[in-house]
Order: structure tokens, then C-alpha cells, then sequence
């Protein structure tokens, strides 16, 4: 018997202890799915998986309720595996073990799947419930949400009825969230033929450290170095002050993380090199000034390595740096109907120059669909000036809000009379399952929401208890006040 079985609401936790029985990584969905079916088959309920995978359930209105707008509650039953290194844990086979902590549940060296295993837990307790008022349900329950969101980009239009989608997949009991943003990966690339350096030459390697880098959605705002965009404006000033030539340029490796590190090697005429020296340790303090506070610590070092084999020809060196330069790089435009949030931005990501080719690779996320293609198209007119092929591939649509969705309306209503105050009303500035869902059935009115989790994705893992109860009565006060048709 696991304790948790014994915390408020029971209904829920109880589902939530099932769902830690039942493997369900991500990429791994037999198991999940069936007991996901078979679950709504013994309540009686239609329940059936689509073509790509996800389950669906159906109940019918309660006795009166049959007016309402139908209500489609959306949850994904995949969950990240990560464990501890010293942790033995087979994600296929084994049950996650969880344990009670203060006021939070927890799983012994692995991650907890209360992402999204809480909402999974909150439908099943709906569906089973025989006490509620409600329209007409569907749950949709998504498979692979983590991996790729494959669940999402493979449901059919047409597949549900509902008008209302409630995504129980937020992190942060008491904001609703009411839109998200797409994104599309840019990547340009060309090919140079290398020029060889003259022998008299010497080189320097320059790195750029110690930035604070960060998720490119969700912490693009704090305006945070780019180490690739710094870089290049150090490149681009050595080039002009020293007379030198670039040989390479690497740095940033994931597509979805502000680059933290950036090197470069030049080569100068060692009767140019007077100055440089202190040229850089000026650069670093002027570096650190502008960014006092958001980055503390940037390091901007030089050391002497050996002549590079091949340096890059001046034009096409030329060209590149500038486009670094010109490239649109961070938050572009706020959300005009939403305070202080982002809307449309990029991120200057990877960017490898070296050995004849030329990569970068940039990450454009926008809540509007146009102002995402005004982005890329932007950024591939400024990387076809430097002569680069251009390509967009990973495209998918944001969720763009509307404050005047009729459900907001109810549910913020709602929320203030059960607990006193407003919830927060968001736009996170990253990829949810609702942007797809949104594209896929035109005309949705969204609202994503949960209990209080922490660190997920990570052994740390964590669920707040004090936020499930509100979670869950808020779901079914919101189930009772949907509007009518
Ligand atoms: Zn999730």
C-alpha cells in the first residue's frame, strides 16, 4: 500500500498510483494505451485508440446537461525517463516508487510522471465520477507528447466533437494558460573553397565564456548574451581594428538553448598584433558592464595556437560576419493584447564556420502563425544576402490567445469565487500540445492548466500536494459552469 493512496482527493491519487504501476515512456505506449481503453470499456464509456495512437473516451452529458458546449479534456500518457546515475531502473518493466516528502510526492531516483500522469489521473477520475454535473466529455489522451508531440500532429480533424479543450498539462496551479508558441527551425548553409595563410602569419583562438545561457523560449526575454551574436560583433570589430582574417567559428549546440560559449581562430600579421592584447581585456569589462546585472562573470580569453591550415576568403568571411551581425537575434515583438510577454522571437543557436561550409542554425518561435513566417522570412532574406542556402524544416503552429475565449471568461469567474482571487492568465513562449491540437481542429477554445509541479523532466521531480485538491475542484467547477451551446 503506498501512502499516497491515503492524500486528497483520493480519487485522484489513487488513478495516479495505477499510472506509476504501468510503464509508459515515452516511445513505449502498449501498455498505457490498454489499460487506458480497458479503463473506459469497464466504465461502460465509448473508448477507442485513433490511427496514430492517442485514446479516446467518451461520456455522455449528465441529466440536464445536455445543452452545454461539449468539453474535450486532454492529457498526454507518455513520460520523460530519467533517472539517477545510481539509480537501477528499467522505465519499460519497472513501477516508479513513490514516496511522501513534506508537502510533496516524489519518486525514488527517477522522474515522478506526474507530468503528465496528475492530468491522466484528474479525467480518470472524472470519467469514473457518478457525483458531477457535466456536458458531453471526450478525453483525448495523447501518446508521445515529450518526444515529438506525435499524438498531437497525428490527430484527425474531425476525430472530436468537443468545442472546449482543457490541456491539464501546465505546471503551476492558479495560472491559466491561454497560448503558446510555434516554432520553425532555420538552417543556412554554403560551401567555400578555403584559402591557404600565408606562412609569416600567426593566429589566436578566442573564447567567449561564462554566459548564462538558457532555454531559447521561456528565457529569451531576460535578455541574456548570445554567445554566438557576441562573438560575431567581436569578430566583426577585430576584422576592421586588426586587419586579420577568420579561419573558424563554433559555437552553441542545441537549437533550443541560448548559447553559452562561442570560440573563434584569426590570423594577423604579427606586426598588427600591437594592442590586441588589451584590446580583448577591454572587450571583456566592456562586455560585463552592458550586462550587469542579467550575466556576471563573461570571459573573454586569447591564446596563441598554431597557423590553421585554411582561413576563410575575405568576401565570403566578410558576408558571413555581417549576416551574424544583421541576423534578427531575441524577442522581436511582444504579445500587443497580453503585459509583458513574448510573442515572436529567435534564437541565434549553433553556428559553425570551418573546413569550407558554413552552418547556422536558428530557432523562430512565435504564439501568431504570420508574424512566425515574417520572422523566418526575415532571417532567410538576411542569410541569402550572404549568399547561404536556406532551409526551414520543423515548422509547427502556435496558439494564439484570445482573451475574449468565452471559457476564460467562465473559468476565471469560477476560480474567484472557489479561492478568493484571480488566476494568472499566461502565454508561455514554448511548444504545447495545444498549438497542434489547435491547427489540427480549427475553431478550438483552449485553456491549459494543472497542479503545482517542480523540475520536471528530471529525478527531481516533484508534485505539490496542497495543489491537487485545488486543481481537481477547479476542474469539475468548471466542468458544472460550461457555457451553454
Ligand atoms: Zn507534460
Amino acid at each position: 500500500m503506498s501512502t499516497i493512496l491515503q492524500l486528497a482527493p483520493q480519487n485522484v491519487w489513487k488513478h495516479f498510483y495505477s499510472l506509476t504501476r504501468i510503464p509508459r515512456p515515452s516511445g513505449h505506449m502498449e501498455k498505457i494505451t490498454e489499460f487506458l481503453v480497458n479503463f473506459g470499456k469497464r466504465l461502460g464509456l465509448e473508448s477507442f485508440v485513433d490511427e496514430v495512437g492517442n485514446v479516446i473516451i467518451r461520456k455522455p452529458a449528465t441529466p440536464g446537461m445536455e445543452n452545454r458546449k461539449g468539453v474535450i479534456l486532454q492529457a498526454h500518457m507518455d513520460m520523460v525517463p530519467q533517472k539517477n546515475n545510481d539509480t537501477v531502473h528499467d522505465f519499460t518493466k519497472d513501477p516508479i516508487e513513490t514516496y511522501i516528502d513534506g508537502d510533496w510526492v516524489k519518486a525514488k531516483g527517477t522522474t515522478l510522471g506526474a507530468d503528465d500522469g496528475l492530468g491522466v489521473a484528474a479525467i480518470m477520475a472524472v470519467l469514473e465520477a457518478d457525483d458531477l454535473k457535466h456536458g458531453p466529455l471526450e478525453a483525448l489522451i495523447t501518446k508521445d507528447e515529450e518526444t515529438g508531440m506525435y499524438g498531437a500532429f497525428g490527430l484527425k480533424p474531425g476525430t472530436l466533437g468537443g468545442e472546449i479543450l482543457l490541456n491539464l498539462d501546465s505546471e503551476d496551479e492558479g495560472e491559466l494558460y491561454i497560448g503558446c508558441a510555434g516554432g520553425i527551425d532555420i538552417t543556412a548553409t554554403m560551401e567555400y573553397k578555403e584559402e591557404v595563410p600565408a606562412a609569416d602569419l600567426v593566429a589566436r583562438k578566442l573564447t567567449l565564456k561564462g554566459l548564462r545561457g538558457g532555454h531559447s523560449g521561456l528565457e529569451i526575454n531576460q535578455g541574456r548574451g548570445n554567445a554566438n551574436k557576441l562573438l560575431a560583433r567581436i569578430v566583426h570589430d577585430l576584422l576592421i581594428e586588426f586587419d586579420c582574417q577568420l579561419s573558424s567559428f563554433e559555437g552553441g549546440n542545441m537549437r533550443n538553448a541560448i548559447p553559452r560559449e562561442a570560440h573563434a581562430i584569426l590570423v594577423f600579421n604579427p606586426e598588427d598584433i600591437e594592442g590586441l592584447e588589451d584590446y580583448i581585456k577591454e572587450y571583456e569589462r566592456q562586455l560585463n558592464e552592458e550586462y550587469t546585472p542579467i550575466e556576471s562573470g563573461i570571459t573573454l580569453t586569447m591564446e596563441t595556437v598554431s597557423l590553421p591550415l585554411a582561413v576563410v576568403p575575405e568576401e565570403i568571411q566578410d558576408n558571413l560576419i555581417n549576416a551574424l551581425m544583421a541576423c534578427q537575434n531575441g524577442v522581436m515583438r511582444m504579445i500587443p493584447t497580453v503585459p509583458d510577454t513574448v510573442e515572436t522571437s529567435s534564437n541565434l543557436a549553433i553556428v559553425i564556420i570551418g573546413d569550407g561550409k558554413a552552418d547556422v542554425r536558428i530557432l523562430a518561435r512565435s504564439s501568431c502563425d504570420t508574424m512566425k513566417d515574417f520572422l523566418s522570412d526575415s532571417l532567410t532574406a538576411c542569410f541569402s544576402m550572404a549568399g547561404m542556402k536556406i532551409e526551414l524544416s520543423g515548422a509547427y503552429s502556435g496558439w494564439q490567445p484570445n482573451v475574449d475565449s468565452p471559457i476564460l471568461h467562465a473559468m476565471k469567474l469560477s476560480y474567484k469565487q472557489q479561492f478568493g482571487v484571480e488566476p494568472a492568465v499566461k502565454v508561455i513562449h514554448a511548444g504545447l500540445e495545444c498549438g497542434i491540437i489547435g491547427a489540427n481542429c480549427p475553431g478550438l477554445d483552449m485553456i491549459s492548466f494543472g497542479p503545482t509541479l517542480r523540475s520536471p523532466h528530471s529525478p527531481d521531480e516533484r508534485a505539490y500536494i496542497p495543489s491537487v485538491p485545488k486543481f481537481y475542484d477547479f476542474l469539475v467547477a468548471t466542468l458544472e459552469q460550461t457555457p451553454e451551446k
